[in-house]
């Protein structure tokens, strides 16, 4: 039987290993964690040698499919300092986003990261404050944010500010809150005190290798070329029939190697207003988007991540769902 990896691992809080002492870690943790933050470490802005050597092995398979802007920044975005030249230490922050829905009214299938409004400003915002409450009490701190906007590796630092692992679905996996989290960090210009490592894993777990419907998940990585959630966003061609007959009610992204993972069961809703379902994405259906101007999407939905997909993708991706299986 296959075992279950949670059994044998034990809560985040071990590994905060932050010395008493230490006083300005300890008030930037508690400082993000009393700002909406669900979790936050620190670890040493440093050159991520051997994820660049991953990442770039992953590009080489093509698993990027048509993601060319993946390619673009390769020395910046394993490299804190070329952004920020004084960059010292990274405090990563976790935000929860979990929530059971995933369905709008029509029974279409929306990413649970895509049902509020977009969380880059959101973050953003959280973060800023952050670091405003942080120069308040040490005037001498400098610092940056980014959410997913510069060309940082969030996860790998969230790895190492000992915030969880990264699981065979490539998401980050944090202990207690699951891997329905959004990261976020501030980079600042001062030595401070780290956060071990994580260092567990998936063990010999495999659910979510298994259970996702196209193949596209493999020891090698994630293979963008097969995963529903590529298709249906980023993907600007027309989807393969044989990816297509494997999309369900899926019409932005999809959750099924997270919705699987044992770590994701058990979880505390968020309380986020700001993630709360979306009216407009509450009621999006095939005749209210072919009844709309591009204008008129870009106006309703323009606080959201659907905006990335676009009205005319996602009418495609709502034939196609009708295809398969039954709408209201
Ligand atoms: S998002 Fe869906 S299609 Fe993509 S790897 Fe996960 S389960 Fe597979
Ligand atoms: S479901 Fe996937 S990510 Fe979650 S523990 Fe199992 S192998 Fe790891």
């Amino acid at each position: 039987m296959e075992s279950d990896p949670k059994t044998f691992t034990v809560m985040a809080e071990h590994i905060k290993t932050i010395s008493p002492e230490n006083s300005i870690s300890k008030n930037i943790i508690n400082t993000a964690l009393n700002s909406g933050f669900d979790d936050c470490g620190i670890c040493k802005a440093e050159f991520l040698e051997e994820d660049k050597k991953y990442y770039l092995n992953w590009l080489k398979q093509n698993f990027h499919a048509d993601m060319s802007f993946l390619e673009n920044y390769l020395e910046t975005r394993f490299n804190p300092e070329l952004l920020f030249p004084e960059a010292k230490s990274v405090v990563v922050v976790l935000k929860n986003y979990y929530t059971q829905s995933g369905l709008n009214d029509k029974n279409l299938f929306i990413s649970k990261y895509a049902l509020g409004k977009d969380y880059h400003a959101i973050i953003k915002s959280q973060l800023k404050n952050v670091l405003n409450s942080i120069r308040n009490t040490y005037p001498e701190i400098n610092g940056r944010v980014y959410v997913d906007t510069a060309p940082v590796f969030e996860r790998s630092n969230a790895v190492k500010a000992g915030l969880g692992f990264t699981g065979n679905n490539k998401c980050l996996i944090n202990p207690r809150l699951g891997s329905f989290v959004f990261i976020g960090e501030l980079v600042l210009d001062t030595e401070l005190d780290y956060n071990k490592a994580y260092t567990d894993s998936c063990k010999d777990c495999k659910l979510c290798i298994k259970a996702c419907p196209t193949g596209a998940l493999s020891k090698k990585g994630l293979d963008a070329n097969k995963c529903i959630s590529y298709h249906t966003i980023e993907n600007r061609n027309k989807i393969p029939q044989k990816i297509q007959i494997k999309i369900t009610n899926q019409i932005f992204g999809c959750d099924i190697c997270q919705n699987v993972c044992p770590y994701n069961s058990n979880l505390k809703e968020h309380n986020e207003p700001d993630f709360m379902i979306n009216k407009e994405i509450q009621e999006i259906s095939l005749e209210k988007l072919e009844n709309i101007t591009d204008t008129d999407f870009e106006n309703k939905l323009k606080d959201t991540v659907l905006l990335r997909a676009g009205r005319k993708k996602l009418i495609d991706n709502i034939k196609i769902v009708m295809k398969n299986v039954s709408v209201k």
